[in-house]
């Protein structure tokens, strides 16, 4: 029988982390030993050669695209090693969100080993703060359509690849977090009746579970939104035993009903305290009165969840989860006290081998120089390793994994926190691309979210909500101008959203585009207010494209080549306003 010791996962944390220089040079050489006979390392020519001065001085930086055509080969069953050694067994399918469509990406069994890693480390020092009893997991988890590839391999989203695993299920025991919900509610083919019985599953278990989860925040509150919706259907199916006739895919109706008998008190119970709650505050503890916190992704794109997600979980505290891509992971959040805002990630120096672009952001006269890129321009200068990266100053994140990325740009710009031992803590920045330019002006998803943060505090006193936003630049008209769109709790006066749209237009304070507005060669920003549950269309379009819930993401910036959201967007548009703010 295998014993899981958390003092060991410490331990052996420590120790990797101790040694993160030498582990950085033994990965890298254990990857290309491993994969030096495949195509793509041996074309470049580096003759069996596994230290680091040669492998940056033959491999490339590479980006998705220069892979692509390699992984599409692979996709389409070239057999032969193209980048890895042994073959690899699938594909995953990245969220792409922003691009509109999934990227491909290699899977193979080592991705599998690095996310237990990732998930024991972290629940190890998780655990520390707040021990968990033997229990259970509400876990708001989906896999997604698995298709074939025209080479015969599967390819689905990799946190599909990993729950599919068989390690999966070994690693969710060892750390208690097993989920309330049969598998079938897991794998079922329809997400919304999956997510009505996660939700009636772990009612049914209320009193065992000691987690509430999802892979990002965004599924969580997405949650609770639909509990506020049907919470008395689910106390009947508790009292009757009976399930709703809404679930109709076969398996998934006989696992649950299987748990479900007739539990009229579990029902008035739940009933009761859903009535006395104040607007749902504080939700989660009281119907799972054993819950020790509320665990996933909350950084990055989640942040503008979080309030919500502190309103529904009241007085239980929120841990942020790890930080990985289906890239590969990059490193574990083992200081689960700090606030979801302030979350570091320490890097496994054995899961990959990493490299960091020191990013610096230019003096004003030449960011007005460069105009043209479509990702946020930065003095870059040569990359450096993992040890050598400096406190404070942001990176972007270059990765070599043993899923056959050889220097990949991850596209997501960090920042050294600090040092856990001789490996760096990370936080995460934002992603590189930019989400709103028209000319000289530069806005990263992190300046529209703090644009609508600030615009958003115009609605609190209303007692109003924006549920989700997004982006777009019109350049329709001439100037172009900024687009907003904006999906509220409910709706409000005219004057109101006239000052919000004020607001978002004064707080993009980048000085391309405050420059911009004053000359006049931006036009007035424009506020567009969307119908309700316009936004879970567009999480629906996604999912109808084969992408998993788990892995959305809304997009931030919505081009004219994303036509399909953008029609969703306007076609529910009820009203718009533009800014007076620059008028003289
Ligand atoms: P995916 O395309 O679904 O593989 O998403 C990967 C991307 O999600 C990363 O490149 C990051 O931009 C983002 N991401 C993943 N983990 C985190 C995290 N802990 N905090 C912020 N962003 C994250």
């Amino acid at each position: 029988m295998r014993v899981f010791s958390l003092e060991s996962v410490i331990e052996e944390f420590e120790a990797l982390t101790n040694d993160a220089g030498r582990l950085q040079t033994e990965s890298l050489r254990k990857i290309l030993e491993q994969n030096g006979e495949a195509e793509y390392l041996r074309n470049l020519g580096l003759g069996g050669r596994t230290d680091p001065e040669s492998f940056r001085a033959c491999v490339p930086l590479v980006t998705h695209r220069d892979l692509e055509p390699y992984i599409q080969r692979i996709a389409d069953g070239d057999a032969s090693p193209v980048l890895t050694g042994k073959p690899i067994t699938s594909i995953s399918l990245s969220s792409g969100t922003t691009q509109g469509k999934p990227k491909f990406l290699p899977f193979n069994d080592e991705l599998v080993q690095s996310t237990m890693q990732i998930y024991r480390t972290s629940f190890a020092f998780r655990n520390r703060e707040h021990p968990i009893g033997n229990g259970k997991a509400l876990q708001f988890i989906y896999s997604s359509r698995q298709v074939k590839t025209k080479g015969g391999l599967i390819a689905t989203t990799a946190t599909t690849n990993v729950y599919r695993s068989e390690q999966f299920k070994r690693t969710m025991k060892d750390i208690q977090s097993q989920c309330t919900s049969p598998d079938e509610v897991i794998f079922g083919p329809d997400f919304q009746q999956s997510l009505y019985c996660h939700l009636l599953c772990g009612l049914i278990y209320s009193n065992e579970v000691q987690i509430i989860s999802s892979t990002f925040a965004h599924s969580i509150v997405h949650a609770f939104r639909t509990l506020e919706q049907v919470w008395e259907e689910l106390c009947m199916d508790i009292r009757e035993g009976v399930l709703s006739s809404r679930i109709t895919v076969p398996s998934i109706r006989s696992a649950v009903s299987k748990l479900l008998i007739p539990n009229p008190s579990l029902a008035d119970s739940i009933y009761n305290k859903c009535v006395r709650l104040s607007n749902w505050y504080g939700v989660i503890p009281e119907l799972w009165p054993n819950a020790k916190y509320v665990y996933g992704i909350m950084t990055g794109s989640m942040e503008p969840y979080l309030k919500k997600l502190r309103h529904y979980a009241g007085s239980l505290p929120l841990m942020s989860a790890d930080y990985g891509s289906s890239e590969g992971w990059i490193g574990a959040n083992v200081n689960p006290s700090l606030i979801p805002e302030l979350a570091t990630f320490a890097v496994l120096p054995n899961i990959g081998y990493f490299e960091f672009i020191p990013l610096e952001k230019p003096e004003q006269q030449e960011q007005e120089l460069e105009n043209s890129a479509s990702t946020i321009h930065y003095i870059e200068s040569e990359p450096v390793g993992l040890t050598e990266v400096e406190v404070d100053k942001e990176y972007e994140i270059v990765v070599t994994n043993f899923a056959g990325l050889y220097r990949y740009r991850l596209g997501d710009v960090v920042r050294v926190a600090g040092f856990h031992n001789s490996t760096p803590e990370l936080q995460f920045i934002c992603r590189r691309s930019l989400v709103l330019s028209i000319n000289i002006d530069k806005n990263t998803e992190k300046d529209l979210q703090l644009a609508v943060e600030e615009a958003a505090k115009l609605l609190a006193a209303e007692k109003l909500e924006v549920v989700d936003f997004t982006s777009h630049v019109d350049t329709s008209t001439e100037p172009g101008h900024y687009v907003i769109f904006w999906e509220l709790s409910s709706d409000t006066t005219e004057e109101v959203l006239r000052s919000c749209c004020n607001c978002l237009d004064l707080s993009f304070v980048d000085a391309g585009y405050m420059g911009s507005r004053k000359v006049g060669t931006i036009g007035p920003l424009e506020l567009r207010v969307v119908r309700k549950k316009t936004f879970e269309k567009i999480l629906e379009h996604f999912l109808g494209l084969g992408g998993a819930m788990n892995q959305f993401k809304t997009p931030r910036f919505v081009s004219l080549s994303n036509s399909k959201v953008l029609q969703i967007l306007c076609r529910n548009v009820t009203r718009c306003y533009f800014s007076t703010a620059y008028d003289i």
